[in-house]
């Protein structure tokens, strides 16, 4: 008997690896220029909450 391997849906955040922005998205483009100019402050915390943001709306938006 075969053992099925279903979608297994594990809620994986990939902390490691930033969001894009999709191309032609006035949201994500907003983001990443403030996530750029979090990165040019060094503000890490800042960074990590535009991508928070941006992950947030890529999923409702660019799902
Ligand atoms: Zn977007």
């Amino acid at each position: 008997m075969a053992k099925g391997l279903g979608p297994v849906n594990v809620w994986q955040e990939d902390m490691s690896r930033p969001p894009e922005p999709a191309p032609g998205c006035e949201t994500c483009a907003a983001l990443a220029a403030q996530r750029a100019e979090a990165r040019a402050r060094f503000d890490a915390s800042a960074q990590t909450d535009a991508n928070v943001l941006m992950r947030q709306h890529q999923r409702s938006e660019h799902a």
